[in-house]
Protein backbone atom coordinates (compact mmCIF):
# COMPACT_ATOMS: atom_id res chain seq x y z
CA UNK A 1 0.00 0.00 0.00
CA UNK A 2 1.12 3.79 -0.94
CA UNK A 3 2.55 5.06 2.37
CA UNK A 4 2.87 8.65 1.36
CA UNK A 5 0.06 10.56 0.33
CA UNK A 6 0.36 11.63 -3.46
CA UNK A 7 -0.44 15.35 -4.02
CA UNK A 8 -2.38 15.13 -7.47
CA UNK A 9 -4.31 18.55 -7.77
CA UNK A 10 -5.44 17.86 -11.25
CA UNK A 11 -7.50 15.12 -9.46
CA UNK A 12 -9.51 17.53 -8.50
CA UNK A 13 -11.83 18.04 -11.69
CA UNK A 14 -12.16 13.91 -11.33
CA UNK A 15 -13.40 13.93 -7.73
CA UNK A 16 -15.48 17.07 -7.80
CA UNK A 17 -16.63 16.10 -11.81
CA UNK A 18 -20.25 14.91 -12.70
CA UNK A 19 -20.73 11.09 -12.06
CA UNK A 20 -22.91 8.66 -13.43
CA UNK A 21 -24.52 7.85 -16.70
CA UNK A 22 -21.96 9.27 -18.73
CA UNK A 23 -21.06 6.06 -20.08
CA UNK A 24 -18.00 3.72 -19.29
CA UNK A 25 -14.60 4.99 -20.21
CA UNK A 26 -13.44 1.19 -21.05
CA UNK A 27 -16.66 0.46 -23.29
CA UNK A 28 -16.06 3.61 -25.37
CA UNK A 29 -12.09 3.23 -25.66
CA UNK A 30 -12.61 -0.05 -26.66
CA UNK A 31 -15.63 0.43 -29.03
CA UNK A 32 -13.57 3.67 -31.26
CA UNK A 33 -9.95 1.72 -30.98
CA UNK A 34 -8.41 4.77 -31.36
CA UNK A 35 -9.64 6.76 -28.84
CA UNK A 36 -7.20 9.42 -27.62
CA UNK A 37 -6.09 7.81 -24.61
CA UNK A 38 -5.91 4.47 -26.02
CA UNK A 39 -2.42 2.99 -25.74
CA UNK A 40 -3.14 -0.59 -27.42
CA UNK A 41 -6.21 -2.42 -27.78
CA UNK A 42 -5.95 -6.25 -28.01
CA UNK A 43 -8.49 -9.25 -28.92
CA UNK A 44 -9.69 -9.09 -25.23
CA UNK A 45 -7.87 -6.39 -23.44
CA UNK A 46 -7.16 -2.85 -23.51
CA UNK A 47 -4.56 -0.42 -22.15
CA UNK A 48 -5.51 2.94 -21.70
CA UNK A 49 -3.39 6.16 -20.40
CA UNK A 50 -5.74 7.20 -17.10
CA UNK A 51 -6.50 10.67 -17.58
CA UNK A 52 -6.52 11.70 -13.84
CA UNK A 53 -2.62 10.22 -13.48
CA UNK A 54 -1.49 9.07 -9.34
CA UNK A 55 2.09 9.70 -11.70
CA UNK A 56 3.09 10.12 -14.82
CA UNK A 57 2.75 7.50 -17.52
CA UNK A 58 -0.15 5.88 -15.57
CA UNK A 59 -2.22 3.88 -17.37
CA UNK A 60 -4.80 1.15 -17.07
CA UNK A 61 -5.41 -1.79 -18.27
CA UNK A 62 -9.36 -3.54 -18.91
CA UNK A 63 -11.18 -6.42 -20.01
CA UNK A 64 -12.62 -5.31 -23.38
CA UNK A 65 -16.08 -6.85 -21.84
CA UNK A 66 -18.02 -5.25 -19.15
CA UNK A 67 -17.55 -6.96 -16.13
CA UNK A 68 -16.96 -6.02 -11.95
CA UNK A 69 -14.80 -8.54 -11.01
CA UNK A 70 -11.77 -10.17 -12.02
CA UNK A 71 -13.86 -13.38 -10.98
CA UNK A 72 -15.86 -12.63 -13.89
CA UNK A 73 -13.09 -13.26 -16.65
CA UNK A 74 -12.70 -16.44 -18.64
CA UNK A 75 -9.74 -18.19 -19.07
CA UNK A 76 -8.49 -16.63 -22.33
CA UNK A 77 -9.90 -13.17 -20.82
CA UNK A 78 -7.49 -13.91 -17.76
CA UNK A 79 -4.47 -14.60 -20.33
CA UNK A 80 -4.30 -11.66 -21.97
CA UNK A 81 -5.19 -9.15 -18.91
CA UNK A 82 -1.84 -10.54 -17.29
CA UNK A 83 -0.08 -10.73 -20.56
CA UNK A 84 -0.85 -6.76 -21.37
CA UNK A 85 -0.16 -5.81 -17.91
CA UNK A 86 3.37 -7.26 -18.55
CA UNK A 87 3.35 -5.78 -21.68
CA UNK A 88 2.49 -2.36 -19.98
CA UNK A 89 5.54 -2.22 -17.64
CA UNK A 90 7.79 -3.63 -19.85
CA UNK A 91 6.74 -0.58 -22.63
CA UNK A 92 6.60 1.61 -19.21
CA UNK A 93 10.29 0.38 -18.25
CA UNK A 94 11.35 0.98 -21.34
CA UNK A 95 9.69 4.73 -21.88
CA UNK A 96 9.81 5.87 -18.38
CA UNK A 97 12.45 4.15 -16.58
CA UNK A 98 11.09 3.98 -12.83
CA UNK A 99 12.49 2.48 -10.49
CA UNK A 100 9.46 0.92 -9.71
CA UNK A 101 5.27 0.51 -10.13
CA UNK A 102 2.26 -0.10 -7.95
CA UNK A 103 0.12 -2.07 -9.40
CA UNK A 104 -3.58 -2.06 -8.42
CA UNK A 105 -7.31 -3.39 -8.45
CA UNK A 106 -10.47 -1.20 -6.66
CA UNK A 107 -12.95 -3.49 -7.12
CA UNK A 108 -16.41 -1.26 -5.57
CA UNK A 109 -16.94 2.34 -5.11
CA UNK A 110 -16.37 1.47 -1.24
CA UNK A 111 -12.68 0.12 -2.44
CA UNK A 112 -11.94 3.26 -4.01
CA UNK A 113 -12.95 2.36 -8.07
CA UNK A 114 -14.00 5.31 -9.88
CA UNK A 115 -15.21 3.10 -12.61
CA UNK A 116 -16.58 0.25 -10.12
CA UNK A 117 -18.81 -1.36 -13.32
CA UNK A 118 -15.86 -2.11 -15.35
CA UNK A 119 -12.64 -3.97 -14.34
CA UNK A 120 -9.30 -2.27 -14.34
CA UNK A 121 -5.88 -2.43 -12.85
CA UNK A 122 -3.63 0.54 -12.19
CA UNK A 123 0.05 0.54 -13.09
CA UNK A 124 1.57 3.42 -11.96
CA UNK A 125 4.83 4.05 -12.57
CA UNK A 126 7.30 5.20 -9.44
CA UNK A 127 10.59 7.01 -9.15
CA UNK A 128 12.30 6.98 -5.96
CA UNK A 129 11.49 10.42 -4.38
CA UNK A 130 8.94 11.10 -6.71
CA UNK A 131 6.65 12.67 -4.29
CA UNK A 132 8.73 15.48 -4.53
CA UNK A 133 8.91 16.62 -8.02
CA UNK A 134 5.06 15.87 -8.05
CA UNK A 135 4.25 19.62 -7.38
CA UNK A 136 6.35 20.63 -9.99
CA UNK A 137 4.23 18.97 -12.61
CA UNK A 138 0.77 20.23 -11.24
CA UNK A 139 -1.52 22.39 -13.63
CA UNK A 140 -4.07 21.09 -16.16
CA UNK A 141 -2.10 22.15 -19.48
CA UNK A 142 1.42 20.86 -18.17
CA UNK A 143 -0.69 17.93 -16.91
CA UNK A 144 -2.21 17.19 -20.56
CA UNK A 145 1.37 17.64 -22.62
CA UNK A 146 2.51 15.11 -20.37
CA UNK A 147 -0.40 12.78 -21.01
CA UNK A 148 0.17 13.31 -25.12
CA UNK A 149 4.00 12.71 -24.77
CA UNK A 150 3.72 9.65 -21.83
CA UNK A 151 1.02 8.11 -24.54
CA UNK A 152 2.98 8.51 -27.27
CA UNK A 153 6.37 6.98 -25.80
CA UNK A 154 4.39 3.88 -24.66
CA UNK A 155 2.67 3.81 -28.09
CA UNK A 156 6.21 3.82 -29.58
CA UNK A 157 7.24 1.18 -26.84
CA UNK A 158 4.53 -1.64 -27.25
ZN1 LIG B 1 -17.50 -0.88 -19.62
Amino acid sequence: MEERPLWAPWRLEYVTGPKGDAGCIFCDAAADGGGEMVVHVGERTLVLMNAYPYAPGHTMVAPRRHVPSVTDLDDAESLEFMALTQRTLRAAREAFSPDGFNLGINEGKVAGAGFADHLHLHVVPRWGGDVNFMPVVAGTKVMSQALDSAREALRAAF
